[in-house]
């Protein structure tokens, strides 16, 4: 008996790992054709200033819908790209897309709107990654600042001595630089203080119910503490509710991202928010 239900098991699991290897490479084939066939787009996310409730800036996020397999996740399909080599194309495609958008909403408004555009952490190891950004500032024309790049704690806290190098040179142009996810990964507090950074963007699993659950406020108001410290501002991410938004403004939230204000939309959705937001700036 023992030995049968153990050969089920195993044939069970064979069959799992048979299905993810073929998910894989039907994903891999399938994103190797995506952008020319443009099913990549990308979505943009407000994010709000909870004490008036404006927009002060969008974070590009990438969309890939497929005919067949419908719409798949980034998070998903950005490890095979980076794994089939098509991070850098499309990371380029995405930061040069980003920053054009971003130039039209500007230019129509002459307020200093933010875009902030995610990077893998093979393009932080990519040698090509400054002249990319440089390239890509001269190009579209935005300023500096307005521009800021995310890197998941985690990337940075991979190899934080080639992290500092990289992020002084980006300094050194004048974007600002974000670490995202924060809380998720393992930072020594001695390199959070020698990293130029401007804004740690608390990972959505500390503000999710963070009004039900008392580990996860007090997480959330240690990261405000620490990064308010540090002279960082704070983003917090994945507020869906009023009470979440309620708690994070007690705590001196900088920046609220998250579906309670407005979720990831179609550039059309997207500036159509922001014109809608437009006349509230000017009757202020
Ligand atoms: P992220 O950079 O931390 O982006 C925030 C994620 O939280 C997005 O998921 C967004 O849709 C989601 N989110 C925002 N507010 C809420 C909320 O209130 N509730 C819930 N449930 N979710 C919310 P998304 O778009 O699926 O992206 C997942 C991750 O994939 C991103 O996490 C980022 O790490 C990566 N990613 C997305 N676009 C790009 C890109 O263009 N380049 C790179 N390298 N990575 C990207
Ligand atoms: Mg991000
Ligand atoms: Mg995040
Ligand atoms: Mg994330």
């Amino acid at each position: 008996h023992a030995k049968q239900q153990g050969r089920a098991r195993w044939v069970m699991f064979d069959t799992a790992m048979q299905e993810k290897a073929l998910r894989r490479l039907q994903l891999e084939s399938a994103l190797r054709q995506a952008q020319g066939r443009g099913e990549l787009w990308l979505a943009y996310q407000p994010i709000v200033s909870p004490n008036d409730g404006l927009i002060r800036g969008f974070e590009a996020l990438l969309r890939w819908e497929h005919p067949v397999y419908g719409e798949v996740g980034p998070a998903e399909f950005i490890p095979v790209a980076e794994e089939i080599g098509l991070i850098g194309a499309m990371g380029s495609w995405i930061l040069e897309h980003a920053c054009r958008q971003l130039r039209l909403w500007q230019q129509d408004s002459g307020l200093p709107l933010t875009m902030s555009v995610n990077l893998s952490a093979m393009q932080l190891s990519d040698d090509g990654l400054v002249d990319l950004v440089a390239q890509t500032l001269t190009d579209t024309g935005i300023l500096a600042g307005t521009l800021k790049l995310e890197l998941t704690e985690s990337t940075v806290m991979a190899d934080p001595e080639h992290a500092l190098d990289i992020f002084r040179q980006l300094k050194a142009l004048g974007v600002k630089l974000s670490l995202d996810d924060f809380g998720t990964g393992y930072s020594s507090l001695s390199h959070l203080r020698r990293l130029p950074i401007d804004t740690l963007k608390i990972d959505r699993s500390f503000v999710s119910q963070m009004d039900l659950l008392d580990d996860k406020r007090q997480i959330a108001e240690v990261i405000m503490m620490l990064a308010h410290t540090l002279g960082l501002d704070v983003v917090a991410e994945g507020a869906e509710t009023a009470a979440e938004v309620g708690l994070l403004q007690g705590m001196g939230v900088d920046f609220v991202q998250g579906y309670y204000y407005y979720k990831p939309m179609r550039a059309d959705a997207a500036d159509a928010a922001w014109r809608e937001q437009r006349a509230r700036w000017e009757s202020r």
